[in-house]
């Protein structure tokens, strides 16, 4: 059984989206096994997105994640990791398909409402960041 991790972003805290797309994700047969609400620094925003750190939306991404609180959230399931991707839609709200977390709350490419891992490798480095192996049950 696989694990990944989620990140519930702050402009869906910011509208009190949390219940609604925690919803999609208990919907799609992916259980939530660790989550807690934190309120990341912009240092930690860049430590956790390192590999954009070459980008040039890279100080706006970090300045976001920092804007509010965040849901971070560790989810188990057949595929875990490719199902999330699928439940988020794509990073840009307007070419995600109906029905997605991304198309029915994303505000935008930049306040995309959710954070999935992308990989196996990057599922356990993420989860690893956040929590220790006993908060996940
Ligand atoms: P995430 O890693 O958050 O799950 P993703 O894997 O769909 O999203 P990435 O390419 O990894 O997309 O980009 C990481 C995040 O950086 C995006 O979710 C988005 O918040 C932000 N981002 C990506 N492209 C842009 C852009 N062109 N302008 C502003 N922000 C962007
Ligand atoms: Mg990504």
């Amino acid at each position: 059984i696989e694990r990944t991790l989620s990140i519930i972003k702050p402009d869906a805290t910011a509208r009190n989206l949390t219940g609604r797309i925690n919803a999609k994700f208990e919907e799609a047969g992916l259980r939530i096994v660790a989550q807690k609400r934190i309120h990341l620094t912009k240092d930690q925003a860049g430590e956790f997105y390192a590999v954009h750190r070459e980008r040039p939306f890279f100080d706006e991404l970090t300045g976001f994640m920092a804007s509010g609180p965040v849901v971070v959230q560790v989810l188990e399931g057949e595929g875990a990791i490719a199902k999330n991707r699928e439940v988020m839609g794509a990073t840009n709200p307007a070419e995600a398909a109906p029905g997605t977390i991304r198309a029915e709350f994303a505000q935008s490419v930049g306040e995309n409402s959710v954070h999935g891992s992308d990989a196996a490798e990057t599922a356990a480095a993420e989860i690893a960041y956040f929590f220790a192996g006993t908060e996940i049950v």
